[in-house]
């Protein structure tokens, strides 16, 4: 399987068609062929999915349907990842390759719980890396999050026992274990997993995988599998340019839900895998042009949005920007028409009917009014040193952390948008010609 290319193939068939304006039988055809070679190198059934084609005009649309449904089935597994039960003790075990993002992703996961009420802990059996445990201790404190180490005991298994042991006595919901790592998948390092799986039994095996390693996925995923059968996915470093293919393949070779994406060095970096925004992300339909020509059409008037859009060519996106995009969005009439054409807000509004989408973006504005000036002119980053103020905006806007914790990584998505648009000097003279 050639997985790794397929959404840059595909990305880049349904780019050229789009991009040009003649948009004749020949240039269609042509493109039809790329992605039909795409998707049948990626062991996809081209010819059982796509439907006879309607009139040209609406063969895009169709084309750009039938490629996103058909990654979307083959990102979903189908299969329901875990869910912790709160009042009993719940344990995580991650496993991975050095360097994958394991101790990183552990804090970032205990702080997840820890916001939704869980009692959390972390455990740290990294008894191979020098620095293991002063990186998760570090990670913990600044967390405020219970750990458990040795700094003398050599056997990992040992350690991972001895640090579930103590958090279930202290009647811990949810005790998460990081396991050392190696550079390559060597005998040693899946001999002491099985140990530490033996000596935790936990609920729960977390593989996590660098998004940047690409094709390297499938056969590490798969090596995984065979010796720690872990029953979820956790791909880091997905805010790098090259991520995606690599997580297709994990899941292509194993079965299993990737339940988070890691998006970036910070703890609150950590979002939810959605099938539907990760195939539109993979496939730029959200893309930087799009973006450009959004906030384009919607800032014509205003001056606050001519300031937002001028905020974008430099690179920047505080989250008053984004206030004054999702105002002026509201401005603009019916959602169902509008969604598709900015990353993520179909993904906010998926499945909700115009008048359920209206109110979630109201309820994002009660969201905004809630926060203080500095807050809504930074870039977001003043959350993540102090998640207490996140607790304090759900409260005063009267919705829920969860609520608040989208709002923030739909900002950042946008804002990881409108960096790369500052990094393109093309666009930006091209934006600046347009203020
Ligand atoms: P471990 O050896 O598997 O425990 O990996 P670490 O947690 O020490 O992470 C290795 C490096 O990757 C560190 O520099 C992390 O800051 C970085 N890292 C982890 N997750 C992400 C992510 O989602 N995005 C980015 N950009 N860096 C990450």
């Amino acid at each position: 399987m050639v997985l790794q290319d397929l959404g840059r193939r595909i990305n880049s068939a349904v780019n050229d068609l789009t991009r040009s304006n003649n948009l004749d039988e020949k240039a269609f055809d042509d493109m039809l062929k790329e992605i039909c070679a795409a998707l049948l190198s990626a062991d996809v059934n081209v010819l059982s999915t796509s439907p006879p084609l309607p009139a040209a005009v609406n063969k895009k649309r169709l084309i750009q349907k039938t490629v996103f449904d058909e990654l979307v089935a083959l990102v979903d597994p189908h299969a329901q990842p875990f869910r912790p039960k709160k009042g009993r003790p719940n344990v995580i075990m991650f496993v991975g390759l050095q360097g994958a993002g394991k101790t990183t992703t552990c804090t970032k996961l205990a702080r997840h719980y820890q916001t939704r009420g869980f009692k959390t802990a972390l455990v740290c059996a990294d008894t191979f890396r020098a620095g293991a445990f002063d990186q998760l201790k570090q990670n913990a404190t600044k967390a405020k999050i219970p750990y458990y180490g040795s700094l003398t005991q050599t056997d990992p298994a040992i350690v991972a026992a001895e640090g579930v042991a103590k958090f279930k006595k202290e009647r811990f919901d949810i005790i998460i274990v990081d396991t050392s790592g190696r550079h390559r998948q060597e005998e040693e390092l899946f001999t002491e997993m099985t140990q530490i799986q033996t000596a935790v039994t936990p609920d729960q095996t977390i593989l996590v995988l660098d998004g940047t390693i690409g094709q390297a996925a499938e056969s590490q995923s798969a090596a995984f599998k065979a010796t720690a059968d872990f029953g979820a996915i956790i791909i880091t470093k997905t805010d790098g340019h090259a991520a995606g293919g690599g997580a297709i393949s994990a899941v292509a070779a194993t079965h299993t839900p990737i339940i988070f994406l890691g998006t970036g060095e910070h703890m609150m970096d950590l979002e939810r895998f959605e099938p539907r925004a990760f195939v539109q992300k993979l496939l730029g339909m959200g893309d930087v042009a799009s973006l450009v020509e959004h906030v384009q059409a919607i800032t014509k008037d205003s001056s606050s949005a001519k300031e937002t859009y001028k905020h974008i060519a430099e690179g920047i996106y505080t989250i008053r920007d984004f206030r004054e995009n999702i105002t002026s969005i509201m401005k603009m009439g019916p959602l169902s028409k509008l969604s598709g054409m900015i990353p993520g807000l179909s993904n906010l509004t998926q499945g909700l009917d115009d008048e359920d989408g209206s109110m979630k973006l109201r309820r994002m504005i009660y969201i905004f009014d809630s926060m203080t000036a500095a807050e809504l002119d930074s870039d977001g980053k003043t959350f993540v040193d102090q998640p207490s103020r996140m607790v304090r905006i759900a409260h005063g806007s009267g919705t829920t952390v969860r609520e608040v914790e989208d709002l923030l990584s739909q900002h950042r998505m946008m804002a990881g948008m409108a960096k790369r648009v500052g990094g393109q000097k093309k666009q930006m003279q091209r934006a600046q010609n347009m203020l």
